[in-house]
């Protein structure tokens, strides 16, 4: 069976779907996309993803060219067709395509966003053999722009940089500014000393991490002290326990960063538990 996508309203086979190559996306970079985690055929923490969304885009100054039930509904149409149990629904909005290339943004009346949505199926999504044994990180430079907050389609560093981790044996990077770790390539990074959870406050240095928060929430309702600062790898790979998260990764162990163990060398039992509570709240919460 081919995988039914969503082009601009239409449901389509992905051979038949197409965008323009003046499309603004694909030229310039000029667009915004989330991911939402399917987990048992819903949807994860959809709400804050099509809130981060609507953030995306005014920041950008792009209208927003599909309503929140409409979302919903191509969202949860995709997961049927595709008969997706788990994995996640992409979702992409660009400025459209104003048949020309030109840096000026086209008027928004006469060109409107380009909205592609596709699912991608993953068994075992939760019950991750990377979360089990924890991942590696290596730390490179942050040469990103500097508004990290709005989650744009420009991710050639955040590629170049998983690409310098796999050649190095690991499974991600971690981005350091001004000697002080900033996030992962595709996630929010956190360490644990003794019984406090560390991870960089918000800003547009760092995506805001709709897992991130909903994380955050759920380790103060279990009476888990977070501290929002940032912190340095040498203090990372001193640290008892690391971890990241993302919406598809939820609550990942970091094992060692630059070499260095974390702790033992292990997943430790705070990001354990922040991974089982998680999934738990998040599956009672999913839509
Ligand atoms: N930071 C960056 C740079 C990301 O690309 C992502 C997710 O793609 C995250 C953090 C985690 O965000 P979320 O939890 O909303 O998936």
């Amino acid at each position: 069976m081919s995988r039914i996508v969503y082009v601009n309203g239409a449901y389509l086979p992905e051979e038949e779907a197409t965008v323009s190559i003046f499309d603004r996306g694909f030229l310039m970079a000029d667009g915004v996309y989330e991911v939402t985690s399917v987990l048992g055929g819903k949807l994860i923490d959809f709400e804050g993803h099509v809130a981060r969304l609507a953030r995306s885009l005014a920041e950008l100054d792009m209208a927003q060219p599909i309503s929140h039930q409409e979302l919903l509904a191509a969202h949860r149409e995709l997961v049927a067709r595709n008969e997706i149990d788990e994995g996640l629904v992409y979702l992409q909005v660009t400025r459209g395509n104003p048949g020309d290339r030109d840096f000026a943004f086209p008027d928004p009346e006469t060109t409107p966003g380009t909205v592609v949505m596709f699912t991608q199926s993953k068994p075992g999504l939760a019950n991750s053999p990377a979360a089990a044994a924890g991942i590696k990180v290596i730390s490179i430079p942050d040469l990103r722009w500097h508004r990290r907050d709005i989650k744009t389609v420009q991710l050639l560093y955040p590629s170049m940089g998983k690409m310098a981790a796999l050649a190095a044996g690991a499974g991600d990077a971690w981005l350091v500014e001004d000697g002080m770790v900033t996030e992962g390539t595709s996630n929010n990074a956190y360490i644990v000393k003794g019984h406090k959870i560390i991870t960089r406050e918000l800003s547009a240095d760092i995506l805001h991490g709709i897992t991130r928060a909903a994380v955050l929430r759920y380790a103060a309702e279990a009476q888990m002290v977070v501290e929002e600062r940032s912190f340095s790898i040498e203090e990372a790979q001193g640290a008892d326990e690391a971890f990241v998260t993302s919406a598809t990764t939820f609550v990942m162990p970091v094992v060692e960063i630059d070499g260095a163990s974390v702790g033992a060398g292990t997943p430790g039992p705070v990001a354990g538990r922040l991974r089982e509570i998680y999934l738990e709240e998040s599956l009672k919460a999913a839509i």
